[in-house]
């Protein structure tokens, strides 16, 4: 495209703000409509009498990316955040008891696993990031820098060596258990299938890139919080002239002559466009927002995959909290193929995990709280999506109080003991992320990698209709925050300078 055009985003999370940031710089009119009253979508916050909560990301990794997205639109990043490297990347404790602090550098590593889990752990987890590292090689640029098309897939199949160190045929969970002896390490592994929202039995071997990326470029928090990217990112997007209108629902994406030609907001106005830029997810674009034979068969390839794993928040304002806590602690369940079965349940019928794995993050910040003696703690649990049909009804009277005593009576049982510390607390479950951000179930991956094909059938950034784009977790490369900014940046250049 080589004229200015007229670019209308719809949705203000993560994605929307660093694709109308690019945009912008690259010469492009941009409104970008929000139907909440903030940006930053899943990346949200809350506040608390002096408390300060991130509701959704608490982990920066690849850090690099967002570095290149405020040095592609402006002033570089430093400027803007305050980003910090973690010594420990996170504690975790083991069903046994066991308790690893992972260093935030990969070449402490080894000696860290040698110590806390015994001798030849360490060689065991270099060994398999040996193989990860070689994943990542041959499938960061292909598949998550590129918009994939089925050409990526004939490329990568003429490359033999290539697709032997991806093994799409394996599963994340058999790649690790023909590196890893120690069922810990195995336990580790499996856990980031979880940033993907998906099961690492049905994951393929790929994913294995992701403990490699994060170890490799290490875990980072935002002083002040993470809700600051959003802060950051919506000022970029004011200093380029972007128009950013909250409060603003998109009722319907509009099209002339199988084009895209703009957006109709909930209140009836036309916001006419030459390209819009859909941050709302691919299931609410394809279902409600486009209509017409193309929607419907976009529709029918999302209903052969598996939407990702939805979360259930705790926020939890703490008088006198432990003191010796990491930022980062996972408490793991003692079974965690249970963990998966409840999540995804038969017939994607999906059921609240009795012992969950629990999540908590308590960075030691005194920005987030009202003064010392005081914490601000998030704790995460995975859960089945929101399905009052036939899964899950999250509003079910008395559930989320409920599965809350739960979590805290959990974290008591593996010595994290913080239910006499709490002055106040907070509930966010799946059907409140569903409605705060209007993703269907509450889903924070949009569809998740469950299945060799999971990531062909992704929703590709052009859609089918001339001028119509995709941006954000739920369309390609996928969720987090590393990769919905890669989406920003792919979708630039695929509608290109003015
Ligand atoms: C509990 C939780 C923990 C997480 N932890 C991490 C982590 O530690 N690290 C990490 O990297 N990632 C994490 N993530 C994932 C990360 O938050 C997401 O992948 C990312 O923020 C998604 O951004 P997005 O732009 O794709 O979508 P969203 O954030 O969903 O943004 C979409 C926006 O579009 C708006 N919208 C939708 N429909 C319309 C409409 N019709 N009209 C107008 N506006 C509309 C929504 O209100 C929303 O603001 C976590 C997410 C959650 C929920």
């Amino acid at each position: 495209m080589s004229a200015t055009s007229r670019v209308v985003v719809v949705g203000a999370g993560v994605g929307g703000l660093a694709a109308a940031a690019r945009l912008a710089a690259q010469g492009h009119r941009v409104v970008l409509v929000e139907q909440a009253e903030g940006v930053g979508g899943k990346l949200g916050v809350e506040r608390h009498d002096g408390f300060v909560f991130d509701t959704g990301p608490s982990l920066v990794t690849m850090p690099h990316l967002l570095e290149e997205l405020f040095a592609d639109t402006g002033a570089p990043l430093s400027q803007a955040l305050d980003l910090q490297r973690l010594d420990v990347a996170c504690r975790y404790t083991f069903p046994d008891g066991v308790v690893l602090d992972l260093p935030g550098e990969l070449a402490a590593i080894p000696a860290a696993l040698d110590a806390a889990l015994g001798p030849g752990r360490g060689a065991q987890w270099t060994a398999f990031l040996r193989r990860a590292e070689r994943i990542w090689d041959v499938t960061h640029e292909p598949f998550l820098e590129s918009p994939v098309g089925a050409g990526d897939l004939v490329r990568l199949s003429r490359r033999v060596g290539d697709v032997t160190a991806v093994a799409p045929w394996r599963s994340l969970r058999a790649l690790g258990a023909s590196y890893l002896q120690d069922p810990r390490l195995r336990m580790l592994l499996d856990r980031y299938a979880t940033y993907t929202g998906s099961d690492p039995r049905r994951s393929p071997a790929a994913l294995a890139a992701v403990p490699w990326a994060e170890q490799a470029w290490g875990s980072w928090y935002v002083a002040g919080g993470l809700g600051r990217i959003a802060e950051a990112l919506l000022q970029r997007c004011r200093d380029l002239g972007v128009e950013v209108r909250l409060g603003t629902e998109a009722s319907a994406v509009l099209t002339d002559r199988g084009r895209a030609s703009g957006v109709r907001l909930r209140d009836g106005s036309v916001l006419d466009a030459d390209v819009v830029v859909a941050n709302a997810d691919a299931t609410q674009l394809y279902s409600r927002l486009l209509g017409g034979p193309v929607a419907r068969r976009q529709q029918r390839r999302l209903a052969r995959t598996t939407p990702s794993l939805s979360g259930f928040v705790l926020l939890l304002s703490l008088d006198d909290p432990p003191a010796d806590q990491p930022h980062h602690h996972v408490l793991f369940a003692e079974d965690y193929d249970d963990e998966f079965d409840s999540v995804f349940g038969l017939r994607g019928r999906g059921r609240p995990v009795a012992r969950p794995t629990v999540y908590v993050s308590a960075p030691s910040d005194p920005a987030i709280v009202p003064g010392p003696g005081t914490g601000a703690w998030f704790v995460l649990v995975n859960a089945p999506r929101h399905d009052p049909v036939g899964g899950t009804d999250w509003d079910a009277p008395g559930l989320s109080a409920s599965y809350a005593d739960t979590v805290l009576d959990l974290m008591a049982e593996r010595d994290l003991d913080v239910r006499d510390r709490v002055r106040h607390r907070q509930v966010i479950s799946p059907a409140d992320l569903e409605r705060r951000t209007m993703t269907p179930g509450g889903s924070i991956y949009g569809s998740s990698s469950n299945g060799a094909r999971a990531a062909f059938l992704r929703p590709a950034n052009r859609s089918p209709v001339p001028g119509l784009y995709l941006v954000g977790g739920s369309s390609h490369p996928g969720g987090g925050l590393p990769l919905v900014v890669l989406s920003a940046r792919i979708v630039a250049d695929l509608v290109g300078g003015a």
